[in-house]
């Protein structure tokens, strides 16, 4: 196996035994991190010059609809409800294979390119195995580590048909997943649920899909925002079956009351929010803050390219600012004054899109931080550069002022995804121009056409 050091860089470990390491090193050998230290024995291994960088385990993007990536922007000035409508009801029937395809394959890489090393695609568009093997299909060629979140699109109810909301996840599509299609969950693409959960189902629906996901050993990941709930006294009812459990992800969150909030977290539910979504679309303030006060952090993610940016720093800095500023209010309320310090650190919000995401993924054996044992998924950010330098706290720098222009380097189990902030996958030729005619037959079909 090949043996690799990164050298010169300013290392960010997130792991809380090593900290963080000026011009420290870390040793890889094949996929995995081996030393991580001041100086390592590098004897014989290839060098990776990280000078003027800081040196990151890769970011985890919890959350994010990435079969969207051909509707780039056309949400832009969307609520929640025109959303569902445009798009879900909508756009979403449109959807070929082909189209899934082509918005992973570009949405993976994007999300490589914004420094992305796993990406949780929360797949809700699948009405044909043809459009999630597609799905699967565009993740596998990025390259990127990823969590197929397997869920069931959300059209209007057809006369005669059953709507969604009746519609159990379908259990045979899991069993064909596992089996064939992702074996054993060992590759770098595994699988999940995207399940519709209370929120967005019958009861009925909701028990038969979490028993679903304990069967198979999988989370099971659900929305729980957006327009009124179909069955709201359903997380109360679940969680008094004995069927909430640390396999359960909630997605958003906003209308949770406090003490449901306090029921899932004593179950170990885990929390992705994705603040600037939740903001723009009217799903309220994220709850980073009431998650805090309970002792939990959350992780986040993008959710959707069709409203927002796809970098992950962004996201972070949304979440960062939004619960000082609701934190801020609240101190100025109630002492009537500023609290003496930020009440959440830059290093909290570079957790929550690192090692909180490997946590919610139960990955973080795996993923989240530069430890030895971990798999070699390092990202360099260029900060010798005119937005970034001078860098007088590396984690400070990242999150207030890094974005997509530095990220330099990405390596996925120790393979190289860009270099010298280059994509180093070949065969991109074409694939936007792909991703771009897909959108746009989509549009069109909806009547919803481009602008001149
Ligand atoms: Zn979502």
């Amino acid at each position: 196996m090949t043996r690799t050091v990164i050298r010169g860089g300013w290392v960010v470990s997130m792991d809380p035994r090593l900290g963080n390491l000026r011009g420290g090193e870390v040793l890889i050998d094949g996929d995995k991190i081996v030393e991580v230290g001041a100086k390592v024995n590098a004897e014989g291994a290839e060098v990776l010059d990280a000078t003027g960088c800081i040196v990151i385990p890769g970011l985890i993007n919890a959350h994010q609809h990435t079969w969207q990536t051909g509707l780039r922007g056309v949400a832009g000035n969307w609520t929640i409800l025109e959303y569902f409508r445009h798009v879900h009801a909508g756009l979403a029937t449109k959807f070929r294979p082909d189209d899934i395809y082509i918005a992973n394959l570009v949405g993976a890489l994007n999300q490589i390119n914004c420094g992305t090393t796993t990406l949780v695609d929360w797949c809700h568009n699948n009405p044909t195995p043809d459009h999630t093997d597609r799905a699967i299909d565009g993740l596998i060629e990025s390259g990127i580590r990823a969590a197929f979140f397997h869920g069931s699109p959300k059209p209007d109810p057809k006369p005669g048909e059953k709507p969604f909301w009746e519609v159990p996840h379908p259990r045979s599509e899991v069993k064909r997943l596992m089996g064939r299609r992702l074996p054993a969950n060992k590759g770098l693409v595994t699988l999940g649920l995207a399940i519709l959960g209370p929120h967005y189902s019958t009861y009925d629906v909701a028990v038969s899909d979490f028993k679903l996901a304990r069967e198979f050993g999988l989370i099971a990941s659900m929305h729980c925002a957006g327009a009124a709930a179909k069955t709201p006294d359903g997380w109360d009812r679940l969680a008094a079956e004995g069927l909430l459990g640390d396999n359960n992800n909630i997605v958003h969150g906003n209308n949770l009351s406090d003490a449901q909030l306090d029921f899932m977290l004593d179950r170990c539910v885990t929390f992705s929010l994705t603040p600037e979504t939740e903001m723009t679309q009217g799903h309220g303030f994220a709850i980073t803050g009431r998650l805090r006060k309970r002792g939990h952090k959350p992780s986040l993610g993008v959710d959707l390219e069709s409203s927002i940016s796809g970098d992950m720093f962004a996201v972070a800095r949304m979440a960062l600012a939004t619960q000082r500023a609701t934190d801020n209010d609240e101190s100025r309320a109630v002492a009537g004054k500023l609290p003496d310090t930020s009440s959440i650190t830059c290093r909290e919000a570079l957790e929550w899109i690192t090692i909180e995401g490997a946590r919610m993924l139960k990955m973080d054996d795996r993923i989240g931080s530069i430890t030895p044992g971990k798999q070699a998924d390092i990202v360099l950010v260029r900060a010798d550069a005119i937005n970034m330098w001078p860098v007088h706290d590396p984690v400070v720098s990242l999150v207030t002022q890094a974005s997509i222009a530095n990220i330099d380097t990405v390596l996925i189990a120790g393979k190289t995804k860009k270099r010298h902030g280059k994509l180093t996958v070949r065969k991109m030729e074409g694939k936007l121009s792909e991703l771009a005619a897909s959108g746009e037959r989509i549009l069109r079909e909806m009547g919803l056409a481009a602008a001149a």
